[in-house]
C-alpha cells in the first residue's frame, strides 16, 4: 500500500492557499495521495486578503469567496493560530510531513535609511495598514493627529494609505473596519494629505483601476502642480537606472521592469490630465500628488531617540528631474513641507522563519524555482516557497497562481524520494498540538468567526456592513473554538 504523501503549507494567504488548492489538482492527476495542512499564525486564514488589502476595496476582498471554495471541503486542512518556529519548529515539522512549503508574504516595511525616521509621527504604511485592518497583534490606539501628512512612494499601498487617511470616515461605515478604527479615523483633523513620488507621473507604479478611484472620494480635491508636469518624465517604458543612483542596480532594474507599460501608462496619463483640468470644489479636504521628489530629512522639534526623538514638523526633499537615460538626478534644489505625520510607503519585506534559510537584503527565503537553498545554494531538502517570501513583495494577488504552479511542480517532481520516509498519520499533528498547548484553530472555528462578524454588520441595518472584525487574538480563538457564546 502506498502510503499518502503529507505536505505542510505554512501561510493561509493567497499564496498558501493557492499552493495547496494547486497541489491537491495536480497530485490527483498524477494518481498521488496527498495530504495538506495548511498551518496560519492567526487564527482566521486569508493573510493578505484580510489584513493587507484595504477595507473599501470589496472588490479585491472579493478574491476570499474563491480562496474559501478552495478550502470548504476540508481536503486542505486548516490550522490556525500556530506559529511555526515558536508553536512547532521546522524541524519537528519534518518529522510530521514529507515536505514543508513556506508562503508567509512580506508583512513589514521595507528598511529605510531616511534622517528623522525615527521622530514621533513618522509611521511604516506596513504597521497602518495593519491597524485600519484590524490585526490582531498591533495597538488598538492609532495617533491621527496631524492635519497635513505626507505619504512617501508611487505604488497601491501609498494610495491605500493615503486614501484611507483623507477620506471621510462615514463613507468607511460600509466596510467592515473594526469600532476602533472607525472611532480613530473620526477623531482625525487631518486637511491635506500629501503623496510623493521621487520620480516623475509616467513613472508610477499606481495601476489605473486604483489611480481612478481616488479621483473620486466624495468631500475630497485632487491637487497636482504644474510644474512636476513640465520637465518631460522619463520615457514611458524606457530604460530605468533608478533614482539618482540611490536605488542599488538589482532594485532598479526590478522596479524599471515594473513600472506602467502601454496602455496602462497611457490610461493612467489621462487620469491625470483630467485632474489637472477639474475645478476644485473646495472640498474640505485635499489629496495632492507631487513628484521629481526624494526625500532627504524628516525634521521635527527635538533631537535624539525614543522620547527625545520630538515631533514631526516638517519633511525635506531634493527636486529631482531626469538625468537623459532613463533614471533620474537630484536637482541640487531643496524644498520643505511641513506636516506632523509621514508614512512611508516604500515596500513590504519579508520576515525570516526561524531555523530556514532567509536572504537578508533580498527580504526572501532564497530558492530556486521554488526549492529553497542553503547559503551555498545547495536545495535543502524537503523545504519549499512560494508567493512573496519566495520573489519578493511585487504584483498582484493573482500573480501569486503562477509561483503555487512552479512550487508545485518541483514538489511532484520530489515525490518519489520525498515520500520513501515514513512520516505518522494525519492525527499525529492533533495529537503533538495539544500536547505542546497550543489554542489552535481549523475551518469549522473559521465558519464560527466567520458567521459572528457577519452578524455584528447586520447590527446596523440599511448600512450594508457584511462583517465587521473582530480583533482581537484571544476573542477570535474563543469564538471560533466556541469558548465563548458567540453572540
Ligand atoms: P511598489 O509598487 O514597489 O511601490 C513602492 C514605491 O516606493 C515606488 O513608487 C518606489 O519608487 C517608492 N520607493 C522605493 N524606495 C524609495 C525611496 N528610497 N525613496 C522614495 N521612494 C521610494 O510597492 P507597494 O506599493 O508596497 O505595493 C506592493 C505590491 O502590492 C505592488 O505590486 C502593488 O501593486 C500591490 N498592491 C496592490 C493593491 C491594489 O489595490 N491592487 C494595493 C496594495 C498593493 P521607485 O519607483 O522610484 O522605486
Amino acid at each position: 500500500m502506498t502510503r499518502p504523501f503529507r505536505v505542510a503549507v505554512v501561510g493561509a494567504g493567497p499564496a498558501g492557499i493557492y499552493a495547496g488548492n494547486i497541489l491537491r489538482t495536480r497530485a490527483g492527476e498524477a494518481g498521488i495521495e496527498v495530504q495538506i495542512d495548511l498551518f496560519e499564525s492567526l487564527p482566521s486564514p486569508y493573510g493578505l486578503i484580510r489584513y493587507g488589502v484595504a477595507p473599501d476595496h470589496p472588490r479585491i476582498k472579493g478574491i476570499v469567496t474563491s480562496l474559501h471554495d478552495m478550502l470548504a471541503d476540508g481536503a486542505v486542512r486548516l490550522l490556525g493560530n500556530v506559529e511555526i518556529g515558536a508553536d512547532i519548529t521546522v524541524d519537528e515539522l519534518q518529522e510530521l510531513y514529507h515536505a514543508v512549503v513556506f508562503a508567509t508574504g512580506a508583512q513589514v516595511d521595507r528598511h529605510f535609511d531616511l534622517p528623522g525616521l525615527e521622530k514621533h509621527g513618522s509611521f511604516g504604511a506596513a504597521d497602518f495598514v495593519s491597524w485600519y485592518d484590524g490585526h490582531p497583534d498591533v495597538p488598538r490606539e492609532w495617533p491621527l493627529n496631524a492635519r497635513q501628512i505626507a505619504v512617501l512612494g508611487n505604488g497601491n499601498v501609498a494610495l491605500d494609505v493615503a486614501r484611507v487617511l483623507a477620506k471621510h470616515p462615514v463613507d468607511l461605515l460600509t466596510t467592515d473596519i473594526p469600532e476602533n478604527v472607525y472611532a480613530g479615523l473620526a477623531a482625525s483633523p487631518v486637511t491635506d494629505v500629501h503623496v510623493f513620488g521621487r520620480r516623475g507621473p509616467h513613472d508610477i507604479k499606481f495601476t489605473p483601476i486604483e489611480l481612478r478611484e481616488l479621483g473620486e472620494v466624495p468631500g475630497v480635491d485632487i491637487v497636482l502642480y504644474d510644474e512636476d508636469f513640465e520637465n518631460g518624465s522619463t520615457a514611458v517604458g524606457g530604460a530605468d537606472k533608478g533614482a539618482g543612483g540611490r536605488a542599488g542596480a538589482g532594485e532598479a532594474a526590478a522596479n524599471g521592469a515594473r513600472r506602467a507599460v502601454g496602455n496602462q501608462a497611457k490610461v493612467m496619463a489621462r487620469i491625470l490630465q483630467s485632474w489637472r483640468e477639474r475645478e476644485s470644489t473646495d472640498a474640505p479636504r485635499r489629496l495632492h500628488l507631487h513628484f521629481w521628489h526624494r526625500p532627504v530629512e524628516i525634521l521635527g522639534d527635538g533631537d535624539g531617540d525614543g522620547e527625545g526623538a520630538g515631533r514631526v514638523t516638517a519633511i525635506r526633499f531634493e527636486r529631482t528631474e531626469p538625468d537623459g537615460a532613463g533614471g533620474i538626478r537630484g536637482t541640487g534644489e531643496f524644498v520643505d513641507y511641513g506636516v506632523q505625520a509621514v508614512y512611508r510607503a516604500i515596500g513590504y519585506r519579508g520576515t525570516p522563519v526561524r531555523d530556514v534559510p532567509f536572504d537578508e537584503a533580498a527580504g526572501v527565503i532564497p530558492n530556486d524555482g521554488g526549492r529553497v537553498l542553503d547559503e551555498n545554494g545547495a536545495a535543502v531538502p524537503r523545504l519549499y516557497a512560494t508567493g512573496w517570501i519566495k520573489r519578493g513583495p511585487v504584483g498582484l494577488i493573482g500573480h501569486t497562481k503562477g509561483d503555487a504552479a512552479e512550487t508545485v511542480e518541483k514538489l511532484l517532481e520530489d515525490h518519489a524520494s520525498l515520500s520513501a520516509a515514513e512520516r505518522p498519520d494525519e492525527d499525529a499533528v492533533i495529537a503533538f498540538l495539544r500536547s505542546r498547548g497550543v489554542r489552535f484553530t481549523t475551518w469549522d472555528g473559521w465558519l464560527a468567526l466567520d458567521e459572528h462578524e457577519r452578524a455584528l454588520g447586520e447590527e446596523f441595518p440599511g448600512m450594508q456592513r457584511e462583517r465587521i472584525k473582530v480583533v482581537s487574538r484571544d476573542e477570535q480563538v474563543a469564538i471560533s473554538n466556541r469558548e465563548v457564546v458567540a453572540r
